[in-house]
């Protein structure tokens, strides 16, 4: 506990309190993103932005079932209420979720096999079977009620994302292939 209360005391020290003054008083980000629970994923971190930009939604594998209440959730809070005009599924290399569904040995738990399982990662190898992962949950996504509303009337995008921890690379899915920002 130690680490964390010594990093929020540097926080503090270093926080731009006029931003959170403002921030107090509530929030209009302009994404959601939908991120993996990984330690090595910080959305702020790779999309360089600032408290109060972006509505973050984490699990693992970064899953978008939309019978999951907290998946729902997310989306609607952010589509309705927040009224996001951007929403990112972010896919990442490595990703723990599509190994454990790879050997299933892995899915050694209860919560583990009841979150996983219904899941299906295919692909020639990891990356592959993360970006058709990553597919998979942007469908989702834009299978929502409330995000076919807001895309049809033109105040909603729905992007994915893969990033790449090794060479820090950024691919984005066209909706056919995968185009590398760089
Ligand atoms: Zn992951």
């Amino acid at each position: 506990m130690e680490q964390l209360l010594d990093g929020y005391r540097n926080f503090r020290k270093n926080a731009d309190i006029e931003l959170y003054r403002r921030l107090a008083k509530g929030q209009a980000p302009h994404t959601l993103v939908i991120s993996c629970s990984d330690s090595r994923i910080i959305p702020e971190a790779i999309f360089s932005a600032n408290p109060g930009e972006l509505f973050v939604l984490r699990n693992v594998g970064n899953i978008c079932r939309l019978d999951d209440p907290s998946v729902a959730c997310a989306i609607e809070y952010a589509v309705n209420h927040l009224k996001v005009p951007h929403i990112v599924v972010l896919a990442h290399s490595d990703c723990g979720a599509v190994k454990a569904v790879e050997h299933r040995e892995h899915l050694d738990s209860r919560g583990l096999i009841d979150w996983l399982c219904e899941e299906c990662f295919e692909g020639c190898d990891l990356d592959c079977a993360i970006k058709a992962s990553g597919i998979r949950q942007f469908e989702r996504v834009t299978a929502h009620p409330a995000v076919k509303a807001a895309v049809q009337e033109g105040k909603l995008e729905v992007g994915l994302f893969f990033f790449d921890l090794a060479t820090l690379s950024l691919a984005r899915y066209n909706g056919r292939d995968w185009e590398k920002i760089c």
